[in-house]
């Protein structure tokens, strides 16, 4: 009796359901004529040179690594990045990022590992940010041994967003591990900063030492992350406002992508 009913019900769920989908098609004769006669699906040709929205679609290429390596912010769009990081889109962007971390993070099981979950960030335009070294300088100006003396004054400020996730994941139990392509000679420069923008109690500070000077970030992250597992971390989270922060091998559960249209470091 209980199959019967079982039959009966499925063929009912089928019939109405597949009723549903044709009468939606066949009531809606315009359906057809109002997507092929959308603006957006006409193949249009944007011309590159005075495109209002070239820069947009520029940061949007790089944001997803579509741009691949890049070197320079494209003239054209240097008072757009100019624009972008010293305004509200980058704090909306950084405050959306952060949620979704959050959101992930509360699904963790933090107990579960005795103390050994962790959640690795990044330092620069993760952490802190070196907008004012980019205002000082010009967007687009990019010179090894001006941006040490800047790291090396300790002035930046903490990216709020990230500083509240900061606050949240450690009071949720994760242990935090801070993972920098900057110098192990960059090492109390860089503590005095992240103490002074509010950062405090991590588990652990790695830099560059002199042996991963000649390795990619991608390669030297992934290192450090590999030793962290074989150190008993789990890895739940990774945030880095770069693609070398994130991909590689022993990568995170999930990977937070900051944005930065500032400079690309592969
Ligand atoms: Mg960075």
């Amino acid at each position: 009796m209980a199959s019967t009913q079982c039959v009966v019900v499925l063929f009912l769920i089928t019939f109405t359901s597949t009723a549903f989908s044709r009468s939606i098609l066949e009531t809606s004769p315009k359906t057809h004529h109002s997507f092929t006669s959308n603006p957006i699906f006409i193949r249009r040709k944007i011309p590159k040179d005075g495109n209002a929205f070239y820069c947009e679609s520029w940061r949007l290429s790089v944001e997803t690594d579509n741009a691949g390596s890049w070197t320079q912010i494209p003239a054209s769009c240097l008072d757009f990045v100019e624009e972008y990081a010293t305004g509200d889109h980058y704090s909306s962007d950084l405050e959306v990022f952060a949620e979704n971390a959050l959101e992930f993070a509360k699904e963790v099981n933090v107990s579960s590992i005795h103390g050994k979950d962790a959640w690795v960030f990044d330092i620069d335009e993760t952490l802190l940010s070196n907008v004012g070294y980019y205002e000082f300088y010009g967007f687009g100006y990019y010179d090894v041994d001006a941006l040490n003396e800047w790291v090396e004054s300790a002035v930046d400020p903490a990216l709020p967003a990230s500083l509240e996730l900061y606050k949240e994941l450690q009071n949720m139990g994760f242990k935090l591990i801070l993972l920098t392509g900057r110098s192990e000679s960059l090492r109390n420069a860089t503590e005095k900063n992240l103490l002074q923008a509010g950062y405090s109690n991590w588990e652990t500070l790695i830099l560059r030492g002199p042996s991963d000077t000649d390795k990619t970030a991608t390669v030297f992250k992934s290192e450090k992350r590999r030793e962290l597992e074989h150190h008993g971390f789990k890895i739940h989270g990774n945030c880095g406002d770069q693609w070398s922060d994130l991909r590689g091998f022993a990568v995170a559960t999930r990977s937070f992508k900051l944005p930065n249209p500032m400079y690309y470091a592969p």
